[in-house]
């Protein structure tokens, strides 16, 4: 038997016959060449048909996924189209004389590495590999190399060194058990595909991949991360066990997808998810979520060069609200700093978490804040749309927000462009603003209380720093008065409060929760109907 350990992309187990799938490997070699005019021909063909293959591809995945994960085809395809590539790519068979598979390989490569040692930037880094790639498919085709993954009818477990995006987008999820791979790594898009399209997944496990494990039996347990090939018998039964009750209990909860979230004596909560992206919002959805409590909007503008548009963030923030609707939406403004840390805007802070964080970045960068500002008002005339704001302390900041809201209004209604009037919530998360609640209740239509910031500022204790108990504090009494406190205060001014932070999806506080009062939990999107399970299971 063999054991290797891996990440798990997405949860299963699926056990069943292996095959292997090596990529297709194009020859390249450096050749001097006098035809050029051929090889400019031969690129280019190539070039064409790759282009053609990346829009089918990103037209599939659209209907099949979301347009958001077909963006990562249509990245492709523009850098195919970047003249500097095609520059560089001409440059080489025309002056140099290399052939052309040569030639989109230097090409490639040189814009790779490029991107590869940028400084200080995971997100342009990992382009490198997006254009090996599109350097790779072009490469294939010039030399006319069929690079489709042929699936036999019964479904197998795929072990390969990695995949690729593309290669994920091909599948078809009822021949695929499981994909396993040597390297990889749990957010690459590959994976991120992979998630979306339900497949159980194990990346970086580091295995020798072999055609000696061809119709072999392996298993891919992407619940402990580990993957077995020829288990004994008595590991592979304990396997099939483990397997079965993974699939009736999700089975068990897509049952309560329809079904209402409230106890046996009938009192109800509001289930909402937390989400930071359109795919989120889609498996939010899927999952019987009440609503959006929470849209971390930050997400949109980190590992980037420069913020996202008006254009741009309207766009995502009008597909999750329509994705929702008629379903309410909460979007929070930006929430940078910290821990979701932007050195770029802030410097460098002695004390992040205590720094320039949340709507004090946004209230330092009006430029930037009211762009987010238009970007969720113009969202809102597509659905229910709520705004709330991070890391509130005082009336003031409010009051300040408040006026920029109505600028924002006013310059829409005088450009004509139609939004509703959403509702204006603010986190609860500093101790400020729960002991201010009853004075912040008045200037807000709902609360909703962040108990991860909340909890590491009333303890003192940074939520990053794994060696403080934390975790152990999270029922602290302190935390719950707080919590307490803010909802006295929400409902003497008929405001209703939710829950967003972790602590939200916490079993054990569940009831305590229904006994003060609160009016929605908001938790992540995998805990949904296991909550509501819970919930239901209650007097
Ligand atoms: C919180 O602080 O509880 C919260 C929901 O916000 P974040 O985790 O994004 O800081
Ligand atoms: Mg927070």
């Amino acid at each position: 038997m063999i054991t290797a350990k891996g990440q798990c992309v997405q949860k299963g187990i699926a056990i069943g016959k292996i095959l292997i799938y090596r990529k297709p490997k194009p020859r390249i070699l450096s050749e001097k060449i006098t035809d050029t005019e051929e090889q400019l021909r031969a690129y280019r063909d190539a070039k064409e048909e790759a282009i053609r293959e990346l829009s089918y591809m990103s037209e599939m995945t659209e209907d099949k996924i979301s347009k958001e994960q077909a963006m990562i085809f249509s990245a492709h395809m523009m850098l195919l189209q970047e003249p500097d590539f095609d520059h560089a790519v001409t440059e080489e068979i025309v002056q140099r004389h290399h052939n052309a598979s040569y030639a989109v390989y230097r090409a490639g490569e040189d814009l790779a590495s490029f991107f590869a040692t940028v400084k200080d930037n995971p997100y342009i880094n990992e382009r490198a590999a997006d254009f090996r790639d599109v350097t790779d498919r072009v490469i294939r085709k010039i030399q006319h190399i069929d690079d489709e993954i042929r699936l036999p009818s019964d479904p197998v477990i795929l072990l390969s060194d990695d995949f690729s995006a593309q290669e994920v987008a091909g599948l078809n999820p009822s021949q695929v058990l499981a994909l396993v791979s040597a390297k990889g790594s749990v957010n690459s898009h590959a994976s991120i595909l992979a998630r979306s399209l339900g497949i159980t997944a194990l990346v970086d496990t580091g295995i020798a991949v072999s055609e000696k494990y061809n119709d072999r039996t392996g298993v891919a347990d992407a619940i402990d991360g580990r993957f077995l090939i020829d288990p004994e018998e008595e590991l592979l039964q304990e396997m099939h066990e483990k397997q079965k009750i993974f699939l009736d209990s999700r089975k068990e909860l897509e049952q309560l997808i329809g079904t209402k979230t409230e106890t046996k004596s009938g009192k109800r909560v509001s289930l909402f998810a937390n989400i930071s992206s359109v795919l989120e919002a889609k498996m939010a959805q899927r999952s019987d979520a009440e609503g959006i409590g929470l849209f971390r909007s930050e997400y949109l503008f980190l590992n980037r060069q420069s913020d996202p548009s008006e254009e741009e963030q309207f766009r995502i923030y009008k597909a999750v609200v329509e994705t929702m609707n008629p379903k309410p939406v909460v979007i929070r403004t930006l929430d940078l700093g910290a821990d979701k840390q932007d050195q770029s805007r802030t410097g460098k802070e002695e004390n992040p978490a205590l720094g320039v964080r949340g709507i004090r970045l946004s209230l330092d960068h009006p430029g930037m804040f009211q762009t987010q500002l238009r970007a969720i008002f113009r969202a809102s005339a597509f659905g229910n749309v709520g705004i709330m704001f991070p890391m509130i302390v005082s009336k003031e900041e409010v009051e300040t927000i408040r006026t920029m809201i109505d600028d924002v209004k006013e310059e829409l209604v005088k450009e004509q462009i139609p939004f509703t009037d959403p509702k204006i919530g603010v986190m609860i998360e500093t101790p400020a603003a729960a002991l201010i609640s009853d004075e912040l209740a008045g200037l807000v239509d709902f609360f909703s209380i962040g108990t991860n910031d909340l909890t590491q500022y009333t303890l003192a204790m940074d939520r990053q720093n794994a060696a403080l108990p934390v975790r152990q504090n999270v029922h602290h009494e302190a935390i719950l008065r707080l919590i307490e406190l803010t909802v006295q205060n929400a409902h003497k001014n008929k405001i209703p409060v939710a829950i967003c932070g972790e602590l939200a999806a916490d079993s054990a506080l569940t009831s305590y929760f229904l006994k003060i009062g609160v009016d929605e939990l908001s938790v992540p999107v995998s805990a949904i109907l296991s909550l509501r399970k819970w919930i239901r299971s209650q007097d």
